[in-house]
């Protein structure tokens, strides 16, 4: 367990969390404690930099470490400061790392510390070889005509009349019969800006919405060797990052800089050897592969190319090893029926005799075939409705007028 807790706290996820936990989490709660829709609130502006503040710190790896083991002092170096007030802690952290959350975090702009994280899918084959991928994307960005203040010309917002400039009306819900609880609720004909433009004075390009989305162009590169989950900054760089998300691969399975495949080979190569290309690379490119001479065999071996994994991300010569597992084909009937059976037992090892001593009792069962899923079917359990009828009628006669309820 790390020495302190907080940053855990903040984000609400527990100290085992993921990477991707942390991520879901604090998107979660940065859209909760975003300070435009927290207007009320006079701390949501420091409580949304906290958390922007603890993301930054669990999200990466390092920084993380040196929490756990060190807490706060642990991540800015500092020695130890005892009794230090934590939002000082947290001044003291962004200053560190730079965070600016300054006035252009209303109408859109870039935010400080908050690039748009964008999950984009990747093939192996695109891991492997590595590829360009250009995409067009929106952005939002300030108007320019009315340069982010939404007015046409030099016109000014009028207090908001819903709400007498407050940002904020008064909103009543009950409680319980005849007790009604008053809450301050945010202004929607103002969204809370407390003034407003008139509509003649909104600005004809974005329309009083101070910014507008434009269409971008954005590339990105995928280098070879690149790994799940890597952030990679889109070209033009600035306002966004990608994180690559490797999709599964039908025939290859990646860990670290290995691969792994399996092949199937036949009964004969099995027992006989073989020397053909067993598998088509992530490149295109045939594996040809002959097995030592005299050598059997069994399903589920498996042996190692050295060299034939993943290029090594930024020294992509090098590589790291291909496992491959073979899965033996036993023939099928029809090869059955074409042969002389009497003739291939002779040629193959004897079967196996029966016990010795045979058991005292001997009975003969019938040979069903079947589907392995259906193992343990019959068994009795709390949570399928209809499988135990007996408490269920016990449980009806008695209190008729009760819902069901049954331990779960
Ligand atoms: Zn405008
Ligand atoms: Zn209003």
């Amino acid at each position: 367990m790390p020495v302190e807790t907080e940053l855990y706290e903040l984000l609400g996820v527990s100290f085992d969390a993921t990477e991707d936990d942390i991520k879901k989490a604090y998107r979660k709660k940065a859209r909760e404690h975003h300070p435009d829709k927290n207007i009320n609130d006079p701390e949501a502006g420091q409580k949304f930099q906290e958390m922007a503040a603890a993301y930054e710190i669990l999200i990466d790896g390092n920084k993380r470490a040196a929490y756990d083991a060190g807490g706060m002092d642990g991540v800015t170096g500092r020695g130890g400061v005892p009794g230090m007030d934590p939002s000082d802690m947290f001044a003291h952290m962004f200053t560190h790392f730079g965070f600016d959350f300054g006035p252009e975090m209303r109408g859109g702009g870039r935010r400080g510390g908050e690039d748009s994280i964008i999950p984009h899918s990747v093939t192996l084959e695109d891991l492997y070889n590595g590829k360009s991928i250009k995409m067009n994307m929106e952005k939002e960005v300030l108007c320019s005509v009315c340069k982010g203040s939404g007015a046409r010309g030099n016109a000014k917002p009028k207090p908001c009349a819903t709400c007498s400039g407050n940002g904020w009306t008064y909103a009543q819900s009950r409680v319980s019969p005849g007790t009604f609880h008053r809450t301050k609720v945010q202004c929607t004909d103002c969204k809370g800006h407390g003034e407003k433009l008139k509509d003649k004075d909104r600005c004809k390009k974005c329309k009083g919405e101070k910014t507008i989305k434009e269409k971008t162009r954005q590339e990105i590169f995928v280098e070879k060797g690149m790994k799940d989950r890597q952030r990679i900054p889109g070209v033009p760089a600035g306002d966004v990052i990608f994180v690559l998300h490797a999709l599964p691969h039908d025939s290859f399975e990646r860990s670290g800089d290995d691969l792994l495949a399996h092949v199937t080979i036949t009964l004969s190569e099995a027992l006989l050897g073989f020397s053909r290309i067993i598998l088509k690379h992530l490149d295109g490119r045939g594996v040809k592969l002959a097995s030592p001479p005299g050598k059997i065999i069994k399903p589920q071996d498996s042996i190692i190319l050295r060299g034939e994994g993943m290029p090594i991300h930024r020294r992509p010569t090098d590589k790291g090893d291909l496992y491959v597992i073979f899965d033996i084909e036993m023939p099928d009937q029809n090869w059955l029926k074409t042969v002389d059976v009497k003739a291939l037992e002779a040629l193959l090892p004897a079967k196996r005799p029966d016990m010795d001593p045979l058991p005292e009792t001997v009975d003969e069962a019938d040979f069903e075939e079947s589907d392995v899923v259906d193992f343990g079917e019959g068994e009795d359990d709390w949570e399928d409705d209809d499988s135990d009828d007996e408490y269920h009628h016990h449980m009806h006669d008695d209190y008729d007028d009760e819902p069901d309820c049954r331990p779960q």
